[in-house]
């Protein structure tokens, strides 16, 4: 039998990229890409040549895709699995596969590597002990702020990508959802010529953000709730009145 792979790439800077990663896109029977032609770009840039097939494989056909692929895993090939950067299956293709692996008791593995999550969260300077990781927020304002109060009671340290043109809006949620003291860091083009991160309170982070409008791909790094903060959203105890009604 063979494996499927899959392998970090760089999340801004090339040289990122590990040995491990430029042996694979080398040596890989089949390479699972979610953008075939930002795959051949990096491999220009890393300098090497890409000696498989390359399929595309992205969040539209991952699930149909998973189960050939799988067929030639079983036959002995290699099947290495890329995103555009960073770990796939964070936000990005890869789980499809990775579940009918294990469904299908055929090997996986992985060639770790650079996520845009565990960056932002080791330079953020918040607690990194335990943070939870939430992905994209909702785009629409109610959804948005449905999810925040949702976290509103979290301990954990929390952590959310977010695009440019979302930013200002989203600042405008986080502030009203968690107030205005929580501390956060805005981290920006990590591991890029132009990495930037903000630190502050979510008031502060929401003035610069409207001040100095940031750029780029950004990561949100948001302190857990305190212990009154935690208090105050956990759901009020049920009354002796309200269990008497729960009894009828
Ligand atoms: N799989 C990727 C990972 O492991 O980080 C994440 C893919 S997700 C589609 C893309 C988002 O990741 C961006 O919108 C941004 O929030 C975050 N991101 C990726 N690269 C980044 C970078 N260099 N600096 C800051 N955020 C980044």
């Amino acid at each position: 039998k063979g494996t499927v792979v899959l392998a970090a790439t760089p999340i801004g800077n090339s040289s990122d990229a590990s040995d491990r990663l430029k042996a694979l896109l080398e040596r890989a029977d089949i390479v699972a890409a979610e953008d075939t032609r930002r795959l051949f770009d990096l491999a220009n840039r890393l300098g090497v040549r890409v000696g498989g097939r390359v399929i595309a494989y992205h969040d539209h056909n991952e699930r149909d895709k998973s189960d050939g692929l799988l067929d030639q895993v079983e036959t002995g090939a290699t099947v290495l699995v890329v995103s555009d950067a960073g770990m796939p299956t964070i936000n990005d293709p890869g789980l499809a596969i990775v579940r009918r692996a294990i469904e299908r008791g055929l090997p996986v593995t992985c060639a770790p590597g650079p996520s845009a999550v565990l960056d932002a969260l080791a330079l953020s300077g918040l607690p990194t002990d335990r943070f939870c990781y939430e992905g994209f927020l909702p785009r629409k304002h109610a959804e948005r702020m449905q999810y925040l109060r949702a976290l509103q009671g979290e301990r954990r340290t929390i952590v959310f990508y977010e695009t440019p043109h979302r930013i200002a809006d989203a600042m405008d949620d986080l502030l009203e959802g968690f107030g205005p003291n929580r501390p956060m860091a805005l981290c920006r083009e990590l591991t890029k010529e132009y990495e930037e991160i903000r630190r502050g309170s979510i008031a502060h982070i929401r003035e610069t953000v409207i001040s100095d409008p940031p750029r780029g791909e950004m990561v949100l790094v948001i302190g857990g709730a305190s212990d009154e903060e935690a208090q105050a959203a956990a759901p009020a105890a049920l009354s002796v009145e309200d269990m008497a009604v729960l009894a009828i």
